[in-house]
């Protein structure tokens, strides 16, 4: 990561500006590497800030400070040359709550840096979805769990999985629950968690965030996952219905003008196609997710389990069939037709797989990636990788992050 010089004064005396503080610039960056894996030594800490040992150790030991990581200065054994302290997320620091909407249900967990989930709670859907009490439900279910928790609480964030747009805040097409397009979520959430007590250990005024959960999937993978060091990282996903994807350029999301990039559920991938939900026919929507799996081989979900199981199952035995292998032939090709597309206008340098497309992968990982070069201009001399997604409840790691985004950017925030 590089700095640039500290901006310009705002102050109009210059002498009484005070001195620029390298350090506490490199905080932020600092507490990234750490919580990422990718400074699991101060020596590497050094190396990936590009800044001198004493100024590695400093920030290290102001990270310390605010709680937030750990410095063992025991030997690491076994290493030749100079032993470096270790550095990793302070195991008793601070949480946040990280929860999750989806057509199966309601995920909530607490969530330390470093993507750590202790324990997700997962409950049914209630039996009104309207936003208000959805949320509601949410909102008691992780003060519940922050009060309970002996550690601190900074902050909330929920995945939806229906856009949201930026910076208002409104989920469209949210048609899991039939909710109004347009309702105010951010909003309505930020009130809930106002109305609830997260116990005597929660920020007041605890901050809570909305996001998409196909993009916050695609930041867990980033930070913790299968997107590491990946500097145009596609996400494709089917988790319940329908299709996700999201970018994530040089560790930050693209999420377009208003939120609401990388909508590639309605790329067209056959014109005489299954129906869409938004009335087109051979979206890949239609073409690739759970259902489409199901409906290829010729099977009606069976309505008390959930779809994403039984397609799962279905890819998995693909082997054992061939009328299963036909079926999922066909959804892989139709996948790649998709895949190809957004490669030849993203140009990504990695493709992570989740969700029902992970195991299409791991069925027919040749075939898809046939199908992806044939169909590209750069793809037959040189692949883009395509590979599983590595992150467990990555939409809940993925509300991690948002949640813990403020701290990330500056870690005294954390300071109680
Ligand atoms: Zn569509």
């Amino acid at each position: 990561m590089q700095h640039s010089p500290t901006s310009p004064p705002a102050a109009p005396d210059p002498r009484r500006r005070p001195v620029p503080d390298r350090g506490r610039t490199l905080l932020g960056p600092a507490l990234r590497l750490v919580h990422t894996g990718q400074a699991p030594t101060r020596s590497a800490l050094t190396g990936r800030l590009e800044v001198t040992r004493a100024t590695a150790g400093a920030v290290s030991a102001e990270l310390e400070a605010l709680g937030l990581i750990t410095i063992d200065s025991r030997p690491a054994g076994g290493g030749r040359g100079r032993p470096s302290h270790r550095l990793a997320v302070d195991p008793d620091g601070p949480l946040v709550v990280a929860a999750q909407l989806h057509a199966d249900g309601v995920s909530v967990s607490l969530a330390g840096l470093g993507g750590r989930l202790l324990d997700p709670v997962h409950l049914p859907l209630p039996a009104a979805t309207d936003p208000v009490r959805l949320l509601r439900a949410v909102a008691q279910t992780g003060a519940r769990l922050a009060a309970e928790s002996e550690r601190r609480c900074l902050g909330i964030a929920l995945a939806l999985p229906n856009p949201v747009t930026e910076p208002d805040g409104t989920a469209l097409a949210a048609l899991h629950f039939a909710w109004p397009s347009g309702t105010p979520v951010a909003d309505l959430f930020a009130a809930e968690v106002a109305r609830v007590d997260f116990g005597p250990r929660a920020r007041p005024g605890l901050p809570s965030a909305v996001a998409n959960d196909a993009n916050l999937a695609a930041l867990a993978e980033h930070r913790h996952g299968a997107g590491r060091e990946a500097r145009h990282l596609l996400l494709v996903t089917s988790g319940h219905r329908g299709v996700g994807g999201a970018l994530v350029i040089d560790g930050r999301l693209h999420t377009g003008s208003a939120g609401l990039a990388l909508e590639v559920g309605h790329l067209t991938v056959d014109p005489q196609g299954r129906r869409c939900a938004c009335g087109n026919r051979g979206c890949l929507n239609a073409e690739t997710d759970p259902e489409a799996l199901l409906a290829a081989a010729g099977r009606t979900p069976d309505p008390a389990r959930p779809v994403l199981a039984q397609a799962r199952e279905l890819a998995r035995s693909a082997a054992a069939g061939p009328a299963a292998r036909a079926a999922l032939e066909h959804v892989v090709d139709r996948l790649g037709l998709g895949l190809a597309g957004l490669v030849n206008i993203l140009n990504p340098d990695r493709i992570v797989l989740s969700g029902l497309h992970l195991d299409l992968l791991a069925a027919a990982p040749d075939r898809l990636a046939a199908v992806v070069a044939d169909r590209c201009l750069w793809g037959r001399s040189g692949r883009v990788p395509i590979v599983p997604a590595l992150v467990r409840h990555a939409g809940l790691v993925g509300a991690a992050e948002l949640a813990w985004e403020p701290y990330l950017d500056d870690p005294q925030a954390a300071a109680a």
